[in-house]
């Protein structure tokens, strides 16, 4: 299998892949209680695992995958064990010199994939911030929700009825697909802190979701990196074109 996980690489294959015009992939997950069945990597498991996949699917050209960001956006979570979050500020921070850093080292296309629910506005906005503010042009997607036909929420359920939801059917069911050895079934119920139906989460429901995930996020990857990205933009969905920078119309204050 090739290598797609940033830290695998040597000093040689970045300069190879920048060449290339890879893609580098930052996946962007949380450690926050997920009920009582779920463990609390789940996001950045899921997150992870689908760049991972789609990454090593394509073979047109290169596309790694940084260590993924397992620390997110989670005061709304604080109140139950395990959850660990950053404030606001350091946040967008730490994500914005992850970018830089991989900017700096030759790569023009940065993706953002997020896990999280309490990510998705701070990801959506960054392409903003980083073009603005470091003249980067990167886009930020949140996995659930990177098809504009919305493929993924179609798979995703019956029960969470379009809302993706916390530790309910989706998360439940990708994790019984992904690592099942760390879902309790047997308190897989309705409790503080789950939105949705635990219950109705089934590994066949994960792999559907899961494999249906992957297929957009290579769909996506391929339209970044022949520059056809169109459908795939809207408010949520972010691209900021080096041509936009470019033009100024983000001019850069700092
Ligand atoms: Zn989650």
């Amino acid at each position: 299998m090739k290598k797609v996980l940033w830290q695998e690489l040597r000093r040689t294959e970045f300069e190879a892949a920048v060449k290339a015009d890879a893609i580098v992939i930052i996946p962007v997950g949380s450690t926050e209680q997920h009920g009582n069945h779920l463990p609390i990597n789940t996001d950045t498991n899921c997150c992870f695992s689908i760049a991972q996949r789609a990454a090593q699917a394509i073979d047109e050209f290169p596309v790694l995958v940084l260590p993924p960001v397992w620390m997110g956006y989670s005061p709304h979570h604080m109140e139950h064990p395990g959850t660990i979050t950053l404030k606001y500020d350091t946040f967008v921070e730490l994500l914005t010199q992850i970018a830089i850093c991989v900017h700096a080292h030759g790569f023009r296309k940065i993706l953002f994939l997020n896990g999280h629910g309490g990510n998705s506005a701070i990801i959506a906005s960054l392409a903003f911030k980083l073009a603005g503010e470091e003249g980067i042009s990167a886009i930020g997607y949140t996995y659930w929700n990177i098809s504009p036909t919305d493929e993924v929420m179609e798979a995703v359920n019956e029960a969470d009825k379009g809302f993706i939801g916390h530790a309910g059917e989706t998360e439940t069911s990708l994790q019984l697909y992904l690592q099942p050895e760390l879902v309790d079934m047997n308190s897989a119920v309705w409790t503080s802190g789950v939105c949705g139906d635990p219950t109705k989460g089934s590994r066949e429901k994960g792999e559907r979701i899961f494999e249906t995930a992957v297929k957009a996020l290579i769909r996506l990857l391929r339209h970044y990196h022949s520059g056809e990205l169109g459908e795939e933009l809207s408010l949520w969905r972010v691209e900021i074109s080096d041509q936009l920078i470019n033009h100024m119309r983000f001019p850069r204050y700092i």
